[in-house]
């Protein structure tokens, strides 16, 4: 079969680059060798992601987030991106947003920020030449944590400068409940969504609280997704409101939207470490979570992948068989295995944010 484009709804590239120094032009290898006796690979373990990689996986397009966390969950001593108030948020994701500028101002070949439909087709269609192996990698901006947005009226700001995806939650915000602090939408939750659909921002649902992510799906017109979480029901070891539950899971189906799968080994197996560590945590797990979304839908066309890498975690947390991203491709086989067809495997290892991405771009700025 010819070889499907990877698109990843989510890693923190930005924040790796100002909190470790990361520079992702670098291969994954290179990058590790570098880091070698240093804090970064004991705190965010060692990376799996360089553009080199990315040419070797086929990964296209990276949603690529704005994201600190809010000082009540400073991450470490070493934590420097996180916010202690809503001028600081604001302070902090911008100048995470330079960063994506400044990337792809210095390496326009290696990356380039997508923020309408012409920087899509233009993509595209490089990766469709078949005179050169090297393709530019698309960055479509993902702000995690809305509390960069000190209040709506920015939102135009944000929207210029190249934000297309917005997640109200992290930790809990003052938008909504979140990862580990339960609650719904708030006044100022429901007012930032109101003004998200005049933008046509597309909502992420992923650390939204189950009261929240159902209350948002009541009420926001645009479209929604979830850019990186697993399906709670096959994770029988944790309660964590960080999943989806069935609930969210058919909300989200019933709004068209697409789910981001996590690779990553406590998303998949949450007792991994006590099981036998990485090697109890084949890539089938990534499979079975892309299944059960796809079984609950009754087609392939509403998940895809979210791999978080380096988000947190890196080589050490995820399934035996990775070792940077690119093999994630190693799903292809095991798709297959599964009955699934050619076409499937194109819409979930990319087409079906490919095509969230064709809905959604402005066609002019
Ligand atoms: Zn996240």
């Amino acid at each position: 079969m010819s070889a499907p484009l990877i698109i990843d709804a989510h890693q923190d590239l930005s924040w790796n680059m100002l909190t470790f120094g990361r520079n992702y032009t670098l291969s994954a290898a290179e990058t590790r060798q570098r880091e070698e006796g240093t804090i970064t690979p004991q705190v965010n373990e060692d990376t799996l992601l360089g553009w080199p990689d990315y040419q070797r996986g086929k990964v296209a397009i990276i949603f690529s987030t704005l994201f600190a966390a809010p000082a009540h969950r400073k991450l470490g001593e070493w934590d420097q991106q996180c916010y202690a108030s809503d001028d600081e948020a604001h302070m902090r994701y911008s100048i995470q947003m330079d960063a994506y500028d400044r990337l792809a101002d210095e390496h326009p070949a290696l990356f380039q920020k997508i923020e309408k439909s012409a920087d899509l087709q233009a993509l595209l269609a490089h990766w469709q030449r078949e005179d050169t192996d090297e393709h530019p990698v698309g960055l479509v901006i993902l702000m995690e944590g809305a509390e960069g947005v000190r209040e709506p009226a920015e939102l135009e700001d944000w929207y210029k400068r190249g934000v297309r995806i917005i997640g109200p939650a992290w930790a809990g915000t003052r938008f909504c409940g979140g990862t580990r602090e339960p609650g719904g939408l708030t006044k100022e939750g429901y007012a930032l969504l109101e003004h998200m659909a005049e933008f046509d921002f597309t909502l992420d649902l992923s650390h939204m609280d189950e009261k929240a992510a159902l209350q948002a799906l009541d009420s926001y017109p645009g479209a929604i997704i979830a850019s990186h979480a697993n399906a709670l029901a096959l994770l029988k070891e944790t309660s964590s409101n960080r999943h989806l539950t069935d609930r969210v899971i058919q909300g989200l189906l019933e709004r068209g939207g697409t789910i981001g799968i996590v690779p990553t080994n406590s998303f998949l197996r949450p007792n991994w470490q006590d099981a036998g560590g990485r090697a109890s945590v084949p890539l089938d797990y990534v499979v079975g979570q892309m299944d059960y979304i796809c079984q609950m839908a009754g087609n392939a066309l509403h998940v895809g992948i979210g791999s978080d890498f380096d988000g947190g975690f890196g080589l050490a947390s995820v399934p035996i068989e990775i070792d940077t991203i690119a093999d994630l491709r190693k799903i292809i086989p095991i798709l297959i295995q599964k009955g699934y067809t050619e076409a499937d495997i194109t819409a979930i290892l990319g087409g079906n944010w490919l095509a969230h991405l064709q809905n959604t771009l402005p066609e002019v700025l």
